[in-house]
């Protein structure tokens, strides 16, 4: 072939809590990440920044830096739509999105292979396999041309996904640190399986199980030994990826539940006996259960005897209940209340989202008393409202969380936010003019990162239960086809995983 393969690329990832009643919209995306054509394709470059603000290199970096690698590849840029973890996409954002895919594909020429960034823990209102469907709609401009995609390792695998798409990738690392590698694996795979250097030859399995938290860590027991093994396994030149995907916990599929992806060069029997093996090896972990948290009386306590800690640096509370990055509102103030109440003497800074608060409060100046309520606005039937008074603080308008305005209600610092309110970075207290080496208590909404991320200031961290939709159990309300561990007895994984392949006899 004379001219250079034409390979189009393009991302739709958004991560799903299906127990959250708020609709992930076109403007969620807008706010984070959306763009499309050249400016995407400089963004991607190996000095730009793929999303501002997030990451700098991900997902599409890898894949443009696999095609430029390869010196004779074209990659071809269609549109780039990310949005934070929230509930689950409205119908019209999700046909919005496909519609465009099919009109970029149809624009964009003759195409030797598609590239997608998918999440793989989408879920669409009345569509329950809207990953697969976005694929299929591709297919229908491209054909059999061959479709490669990375995956979030917290994406749930389908029979649907596995035959749309001819390889993928899925990250390796959780907290996850390898966008970038992952979307150049995967691309090197697709243009290998393009040429025809390759016959990627894949065997998956599926397990009826939910597990989350602390056993999940890539680098620690006991997840650390199975990737080793998957390493180890990859060495073999036959293997070109093994996948396993741990599912967002909270996410809408009759067939949920971590699952196993291995394809070879072209050795069927090889997939399928290391797809088992390895399947295997994630059952073993099934019983390492994450651990249980502590109430919020019980976190108060252990940071009014934490002194010298305190001294040293501050004390970081995760509000394991409404973690946003894991889908949550972001609005619970069960903290806020015991804090307020029994935390006088410890200095606290506490985020929480209310964008009727903010609105109400953004002409406000700086020093006026004020006194409403704020939380439970976005769920109500699980979150209550507050009642709280104090002073005007700071106010803020930042690019992702949107606008910020920080209260002074004594010994608590409350910083309502519009959008996300994850507090992921001490960036988002210390913009608004508030030390974190002088608080006691830096409360903060997500699982992991954080504790990279406050490392200078953390002299220890909690992780507290506050009853909402990211407590491990409150998946167990969600429907289930199969007996699914470790709500139910289950002992063995294969009928389960036989049923939803549509393996019979
Ligand atoms: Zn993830």
């Amino acid at each position: 072939m004379s001219r250079p393969l034409r390979i189009a690329f393009a991302r739709i990832a958004q991560e799903s809590n299906a127990l959250s009643p708020v609709r992930t919209t076109f403007e969620d995306f807008e706010r984070f990440h959306f763009m499309e054509g050249a400016a995407l394709l400089d963004a991607c470059g190996p000095w730009s920044t793929e999303a501002k603000k997030f990451m700098r290199n991900a997902e599409l970096s890898g894949f443009v830096k696999a095609a430029r690698a390869d010196g004779a590849v074209e990659p071809v840029p269609l549109f780039s739509a990310w949005a934070i973890p929230g509930g689950p996409l409205d119908m019209a954002t999700f046909e919005h999105f496909r519609d465009r895919l099919v009109t970029d594909l149809k624009a964009a020429g003759p195409l030797d292979g598609l590239f997608l960034s998918l999440h793989g823990a989408m879920n669409v209102d009345g569509e329950l396999d809207p990953e697969a469907r976005l694929v299929e709609a591709a297919r229908t401009v491209i054909g059999d041309t061959p479709v490669g995609a990375s995956f979030d390792l917290h994406g749930n695998l389908t029979r649907d996904k596995v035959a749309a798409l001819d390889v993928f990738v899925a990250y390796r690392t959780n907290p996850h640190r390898d966008h970038a590698k992952v979307g150049r694996k995967a691309g090197e795979l697709l243009i290998r399986t393009i040429r025809g250097d390759i016959q990627p030859t894949s065997a998956w399995r599926t397990l009826p199980m939910l597990l989350g938290g602390g056993p999940t860590v890539d680098f620690m027991k006991p997840m650390r030994g199975v990737y080793a093994e998957m390493d180890r396994l990859e060495r073999d030149g036959r293997v070109l990826s093994t996948n396993l995907f741990m599912c967002h916990l909270w996410n809408n599929h009759p067939d949920l539940g971590w699952s196993v992806h291995v394809t070879t060069d072209g050795d069927q029997a090889l997939a399928e006996q290391l797809a088992e093996e390895i399947a295997d090896l994630a059952w073993a972990v099934k019983d390492q259960m994450p651990p249980t948290f502590l109430s919020p009386e019980e976190a108060l306590e252990k940071v009014r005897d934490a002194r010298l800690r305190r001294k040293l640096g501050t004390v970081c509370i995760c509000d394991a209940s409404d973690v946003v990055t894991a889908g949550s509102t972001g609005e619970s103030t069960r903290l806020l209340e015991v804090f307020l109440a029994q935390g006088q003497g410890l200095e606290t800074l506490i985020p929480l989202r209310d964008p009727v608060a903010v609105e109400a409060l953004w002409q406000a100046p700086i020093g006026e008393t004020v006194s409403l309520e704020v939380g439970g606005r976005l769920d109500p039937a699980r979150n209550a409202g507050l009642h709280i008074a104090g002073t005007v603080l700071a106010r803020k308008d930042q690019d992702v969380v949107g606008r910020m305005v920080a209260l002074d209600l004594g010994h608590v610092t409350l910083v309502l936010t519009e959008g996300m309110a994850a507090a992921v970075k001490p960036a988002f207290f210390t913009e608004l003019g508030l030390s974190v080496f002088k608080a006691d208590v830096v409360v903060v909404k997500t699982l992991f990162p954080f504790r990279i991320f406050f490392l200078p200031y953390a002299r220890m961290s909690l992780y507290v239960k506050t009853d909402g939709i990211t407590d491990f159990d409150a998946a167990y309300e969600l429907e289930f086809a199969d007996p699914m561990h470790p709500r139910d007895t289950v002992y063995d994984w294969r009928p389960a995983d036989r049923r939803r392949r549509g393996i019979t006899g």
